[in-house]
């Protein structure tokens, strides 16, 4: 049996971007913390899941709001109808929706799909975004355009989602176009990290 030092340092690996050497400084960080900060972090974890919804229409987290199952961005009648952005994670959306330079509205993936995967709906909550796009169809949705990463990933899910929707809508391009973010322009740039400039230039040269 493995001691607690190594279950957490275990526990902390499994973190995006956390390798073993940083896992175990958290370990020791939080060895030398004051038994009241520990609780405050215990119960913030424990609390994370009880205070934070998963948008049913976007898939975002946001903080509950009682009597809501939509975000605030869908919830919004506002906003251009005639786009949809599909983002990879959470951080993209928030960092595009900082910038201002996007009136549409969203969906996050979730996940890119790994050349080969052997269930690529899933990695891209397929389903989900095929009711989200029909109910948007019905309000005017005209353009998707596809919001991530310029790598070997990136491109397999654009092609995956092209495939999906041309076999689950028969639509022509002047019904529904599908676009991608200005890719010279987003070449080794995360959306994550994105400044507004960029993200509009991008923006102004999807294809
Ligand atoms: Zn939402």
């Amino acid at each position: 049996m493995s001691s607690v030092i190594e279950q957490l340092t275990e526990s902390f690996r499994r973190f995006p971007g956390i390798g073993p050497r940083q896992a175990k400084r958290f370990v020791y960080y939080l060895l030398r913390s004051h038994n009241g900060d520990l609780e405050a972090l215990a119960r913030q974890i424990l609390d994370l899941k009880k205070s934070v919804n998963q948008c049913l229409e976007c898939r975002r987290f946001s903080p509950k709001e009682s009597g809501q199952t939509l975000c605030r961005i869908c919830r919004d009648p506002n906003r251009d109808h005639s786009l949809l952005m599909l983002v990879e994670k959470d951080i993209d959306l928030e960092n595009v929706e900082r910038s201002g330079t996007f009136g549409g509205y969203y969906f996050v993936l979730g996940g890119l799909i790994p050349v080969l995967d052997k269930n690529p709906e899933q990695s891209v909550h397929a389903r989900e975004l095929l009711d989200l796009i029909k109910k948007r169809l019905a309000s005017g949705l005209q353009e998707i355009i596809v919001g991530v990463s310029a790598n070997l990933e990136g491109d397999n899910t654009i092609e995956f989602i092209k495939n999906l929707l041309a076999s689950s809508f028969q639509l022509s391009e002047n019904e529904l176009k599908i676009s991608a973010l200005g890719r010279g322009l987003s070449t080794g740039t995360e959306l994550e990290y994105s400044d507004p400039d960029t993200l509009k230039n991008a923006l102004k040269h999807r294809e």
